[in-house]
């Protein structure tokens, strides 16, 4: 059995962005990452390689290269928790033991839960920006499609980044107009829920952003099946039940999410899965010693990056103040941000807290459609990925 002092479950952007603050804040302490991926991917950018801007490869480093020095990387998988003898259990069979726990394993894609997908997806018109496996496929489809329909889909719950599904909509419609294409092309775009977005303030721009791009939307259809032999797919509506089937020639498809398996059947999950940490803290609601961020804590606000960017520094406060045996004062108000592209020269840049009040970061009003903001999204923000978060500096 090893031991160290911290560990780390995860080296995404929630792991990397915390070993590297724990490191800033204290170089003597003995941090460990399990991580089994030899890649790291800047997620974000996967919508911008679906709309044919960036191609996978500049979405990712070697993880190497992004592990914070003096960490120790330990590329295995965790498999199994056990928080009453401060230990866990790895793929390869080694168990790591820990004075303090931090869980930061991301969200689960469940590809299974639409029958057929995982079968069709990457291939005759079926896409999603959601793996760098399939996020090429996007842009392929998307570029080859001349006339017909274009469909692309949210299901229900919770995904990375709330409005992403919609962002590929938006651009693939702006590509077709550029190319001439658009008035062969219906474009539809379907959601589980009732909304098209969370907050009112941005909801109401994207309707207006819908109506005037010509934009079929169906809400309440959860997609349930895809077919790829005779391209349809197939909904169900979820006031209604009744079952709805659209043709497509191409459909960009969001696959349902939920937590990862081993954590919601660990003692660390909450009923619906995710680690069970207090939603101002961090810290585990049973087990003091363990910590979680990111997509896999059972925060209630969208799941993105811009909001581990603010829940980092709360859990690295919280806690270095734990091993002292001090109070938790650091508090995450729920702040989050979805930077929705809705076109190739424009984007609303959505950032809001848990009580879903808007808390924006410019001195102007965010909710409008800006090309400067999709400037941001382009170069700036993937800067302050690799060169500030990630280093724990932003
Ligand atoms: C298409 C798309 C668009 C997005 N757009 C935005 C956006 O515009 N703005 C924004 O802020 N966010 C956006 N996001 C969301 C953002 O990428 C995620 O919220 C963020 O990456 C979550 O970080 P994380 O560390 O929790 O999980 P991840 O970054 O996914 O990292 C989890 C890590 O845990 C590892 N892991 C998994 N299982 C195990 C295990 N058993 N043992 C050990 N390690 C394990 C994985 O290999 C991975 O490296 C987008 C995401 C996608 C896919």
């Amino acid at each position: 059995m090893s031991h160290h002092q911290i560990v780390i479950v995860g080296g995404g952007t929630a792991g990397i962005s915390t070993a590297a603050r724990l490191r800033n804040a204290d170089p003597t302490l003995d941090i460990a990452i399990i991580e089994p991926s030899e890649k790291h991917y800047y997620q974000p950018l996967w919508t911008l390689v679906g709309g044919g801007m960036f191609t996978p490869e500049q979405s990712g480093k070697n993880e190497a290269d992004v592990i914070p020095y003096g960490v120790e990387w330990i590329r295995d998988a965790v498999v199994a928790f056990n928080p009453h003898q401060n230990s866990l259990t790895t793929r390869e069979g080694v168990e790591v033991a820990y004075d303090y726990l931090i869980v930061a394993p991301g969200i689960q894609l469940n590809w299974d839960k639409i029958k057929g997908l995982r079968e069709a997806v990457g291939k005759n018109g079926v896409c999603s920006n959601y793996s760098i496996n399939t996020v090429g496929s996007t842009w392929k489809f998307i570029r080859e499609l001349k006339e017909g329909t274009a469909i692309f889909t949210q299901p229900a719950g919770a995904v990375k980044c709330g409005g992403a599904p919609q962002k590929i909509c938006y651009l693939a419609e702006d590509y077709f107009r550029r190319s001439g294409v658009r008035d062969k092309i219906n474009v539809i775009f379907t959601a589980a829920g009732p909304r098209l977005f969370a907050v009112d303030k941005y909801r109401e721009v994207l309707e207006k952003t819908v109506a005037r791009k010509g934009v079929e939307t169906r809400l309440r259809h959860d997609l349930v099946e895809i077919r790829s032999d005779s391209k349809e797919a197939i909904y169900r509506r979820t006031d209604t039940e009744e079952e709805v089937v659209l043709h497509y020639d191409m459909i960009h498809v969001t696959p349902p999410m939920g937590a990862p398996d081993f954590v919601a059947n660990s003692e660390l999950a909450s009923e619906a899965g995710w680690v069970d940490v207090d939603q101002y803290t961090l810290q585990h609601v049973r087990f003091s010693n363990v910590f979680a961020l990111g997509d896999a804590a059972s925060l209630p606000t969208s799941k993105t990056g811009a909001a581990i960017r603010k829940q980092a520094p709360v859990l690295v406060e919280n806690l270095l103040s734990e091993m002292r045996h001090q109070p938790l004062t650091a508090i995450y108000d729920g702040y989050t941000s979805c930077p929705v592209v809705t076109g190739y020269d424009s984007l609303v840049l959505a950032e809001f807290n848990y009580d879903g009040e808007p808390e924006e970061t410019f001195p102007f009003n965010q909710a409008q459609e800006r090309f400067s903001m999709l400037l941001l999204k382009k170069y700036g923000l993937p800067a302050l990925y690799w060169h500030g978060m990630l280093k724990g500096r932003a």
